[in-house]
């Protein structure tokens, strides 16, 4: 632990503003407890993975917390340790190699454990962390599939250590808002949703991206994902069955994983939604239906620059660090013991039906969805 800095506007407006969306939604009175923040406490952090997601959004997020802030990296390559210990002024002994990682057991400046990995490792990294007696973070998927998200859990609960999901997206005010709109139903009930994340991949050809045995899948688990939660969240509800198709234009560059994905999800009482994801189209749109009006967002799940408007006109909320939010609020809720908005058991729900989706594509059928 350390001393906080102040607090700079831009953050305390992000957290208010989670914290106001999450009172709105009701069911998660702790979450907006846990958004306020302890003076004067901050929680060591060590990233796991070193990557784009690390280099470009958690670190500098990491410059912005005030519950926690960047102690430690675990990194394979050397340079990255050298570079990363001068930029970031970490100690020698907070850094480690995937080697020496379990001796972070015995390190008390580091709280929590950040999983940046690529998606086979979540599992392995996720589990030995809590053996070492650290609080987790897991980026999304939280999986290669739904049996691996629950020994995650199991393992977690074991250690008696708080599991986290790296869902930002709960801490955005646009989707906080639809959140509301829809499980409120404010504009009565929701009758339809069309939901679609994706862009065109134009990277490496032989990147763990496009390795079904290190991403466990294509577009729909790096992407679709988004689409399947935004469903999930505007509703309140877990989809019972789903029907799916794909589509392959390049089957040279996706010859391991799935390129475009359709489905349509089957909700409780027959609600039917629609949703699809993509490594060749740019799409990033969440549109719902409701019986008095609608809502949607448009750009619905980037970093920023999200948009939204409803039957009444646009939405009006502010940009924030969504990675700032997400993590001041889970240290908090280390600090304090209130439950995380986003444990395991929610990276768990969407890999129920990403798995279902990916029976259906095998079947050509409608597939059942497990219960968590
Ligand atoms: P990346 O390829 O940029 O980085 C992956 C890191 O893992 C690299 O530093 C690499 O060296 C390291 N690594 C360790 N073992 C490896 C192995 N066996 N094979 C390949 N790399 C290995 O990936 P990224 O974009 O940083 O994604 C990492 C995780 O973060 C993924 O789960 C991804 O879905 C997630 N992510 C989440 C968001 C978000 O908005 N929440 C955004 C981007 C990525």
């Amino acid at each position: 632990m350390k001393t906080s800095p102040k607090l700079s506007r831009r953050n305390f407006i992000g957290l208010s503003m989670a914290g106001a969306g999450a009172l709105a939604l009701g069911s998660t009175v702790s979450a907006m407890a846990s958004c306020i923040g302890q003076p004067g406490k901050r929680l060591g952090i060590a990233l796991v993975g070193l990557g784009g997601y690390s280099i470009g959004q958690l670190a500098p997020a990491l410059q912005q917390t005030k519950n926690c802030y960047l102690a430690g990296i675990v990194t394979g390559t050397p340079a990255k340790a050298t570079e990363w210990a001068q930029k970031y002024n970490i100690p020698q002994k907070n850094i480690y190699n995937y080697q020496t990682f379990d001796h972070i057991a015995n390190n008390p400046d580091i709280d929590i454990v950040y999983v940046v990995l690529p998606v086979a490792l979540h599992k392995e990294y996720t589990i030995r962390a809590a053996k070492a007696g650290k609080h987790v973070i897991c980026e999304k998927p939280m999986a290669l599939n739904a049996a691996d998200c629950r020994e995650m859990i199991a393992a977690c609960k074991k250690a008696n250590r708080m599991l986290s999901i790296g869902y930002r997206l709960h801490f955005e005010p646009h989707n906080m808002e639809v959140m509301r709109l829809g499980q409120k139903q404010v504009f009565r009930k929701v009758t339809g949703i069309d939901n679609a994340n994706g862009f065109t991949y134009g990277g490496d050809p032989n990147a763990w991206r496009l390795n079904k045995a290190l991403a466990g899948g294509g577009g729909l688990m790096d992407m679709g994902i988004y689409a399947i939660q935004g469903t999930r969240y505007t509703l309140g509800m877990e989809p019972i069955s789903v029907m799916a198709t794909q589509e392959k234009t390049k089957p040279e560059l996706f010859k391991d994983v799935d390129e475009t994905v359709f489905w349509e999800l089957e909700f409780p009482g027959g609600l039917k939604t629609k949703g699809k994801s993509s490594y060749n189209h740019d799409w990033g749109y969440l549109k719902a239906q409701a019986e008095r009006g609608k809502f949607e967002l448009e750009p619905a799940y980037g970093y920023g620059g999200i948009q939204g408007k409803t039957s009444n006109g646009p939405m009006d909320f502010p940009q924030i660090n969504q990675q700032a939010a997400q993590m001041d609020d889970f240290a908090h809720c280390v600090m304090t013991g209130a439950h995380t908005r986003v444990p395991g058991e929610e990276g768990l729900k969407d890999m129920l039906v990403i798995d279902a989706i990916y029976r259906s594509l095998d079947t050509g059928k409608w597939e059942k969805i497990q219960k968590a």
